[in-house]
């Protein structure tokens, strides 16, 4: 896990910015020292977001010359819904999530929100609208509180609360020796898997994105504790547009468009239940799943 010590609280506000997209990053891509590949064009201009539509145009992406990864991937995420990607571990699921937060460039084709494309705008106001829900939650040493407040700076007690008890976390923190005040991380109170993972939706939520980004943000955790993040993600996911990647098929049957991805290509979409009549890849896998959902109970 990355550990980052307790910021220095004197930094500037660009500091502190350029800092919150290094900790996206890393919370992201596990990686701090990896230096981005963009650069913002000179002429680069805010984005807006109006609506929260992404559309992904005929996106072609190769990291290395010789095997393009993503072949062509077209698909459009509506304002306010929810659109899944599953697929076979290395597929170019998480590709496509490096390309939403500009990582990387295309290739090929382009990425837009609200019809701006990503190329055109800075990464500063692109990597402002959307939040991420990574795997493994970085944890300052620092209070409980500190590590919450970091989705946003000059946030209220009131918001910080409000945001803890949306990502289910609240509770646990009122029985805690020092409540909000409690030292967490490596040098203080260590939290389990599942409760970083609240910590970093909480953090998430005082953000207040209009695009979330989730990828495979449930898949390390117990039945019992996803079950308890699913919940607060529904609501997060509430009036925004989301973007989510997910190994465990249940997590992902109520989302608005379920795309599969194989091989760099979108091989089938629908709902689940349109997934599940065509009897294809996702009704095999669906299957699959289910049956060992039920050997394990
Ligand atoms: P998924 O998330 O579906 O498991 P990824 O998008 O992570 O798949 O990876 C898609 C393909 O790209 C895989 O073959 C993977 O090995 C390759 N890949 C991923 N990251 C890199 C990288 N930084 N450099 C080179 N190849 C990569
Ligand atoms: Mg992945």
């Amino acid at each position: 896990m990355v550990q980052i010590t307790s910021p220095l609280g004197f930094l500037g506000t660009v500091y502190r910015e350029i800092r919150q997209s290094l900790v996206d990053m890393a919370e992201m891509f596990n990686l701090l020292d990896q230096p981005s590949e963009v650069t913002d064009k000179p002429d680069a201009k805010e984005l807006k977001v109006t609506r929260g539509e992404i559309t992904l145009d005929d996106v072609r992406f190769s990291y290395d010359p010789e095997r393009e990864v993503l072949k062509g991937v077209s698909l459009t995420i509506s304002a306010g819904q929810t659109v899944a990607i599953v697929g076979p571990s290395g597929s170019g699921k998480s590709t496509i999530s490096r390309l939403l937060f500009r990582f990387y460039d295309v290739s090929g084709g382009a990425i837009r929100i609200d019809g701006q494309d990503l190329r055109d705008v800075t990464q500063a106001s692109l990597h402002a609208a959307i939040g991420v829900v990574p795997q493994d939650t970085v944890l300052f040493n620092d209070t409980i509180r500190y590590n919450i407040a970091y989705g946003r700076d000059g946030a209220s007690e009131d918001e910080i609360v409000e945001a803890a008890k949306a990502a289910q976390i609240h509770d646990f923190i009122l029985r805690l020796p020092d409540g909000y005040d409690t030292q967490v991380g490596e040098r203080g109170l260590k939290l389990s898997g599942g409760e970083k993972q609240r910590v970093g939706i909480a953090r998430t939520l005082l953000k207040n994105p209009p695009i979330l980004m989730l990828d495979e943000a449930t898949s390390a955790l117990d039945t019992e504790t996803e079950r308890g993040i699913q919940e607060a993600l529904v609501h997060a996911a509430q009036g925004r547009t989301v973007l989510t990647i997910a190994h465990r098929l249940s997590t992902i049957a109520d989302a608005d468009l379920i795309v599969v991805l194989q091989d760099g290509e979108i091989v089938e979409r629908g709902t689940h239940n349109d997934l599940l009549a065509q009897d294809g890849r996702y009704a095999s896998l669906w299957r699959r799943q289910a049956a060992e959902a039920q050997d394990a109970a």
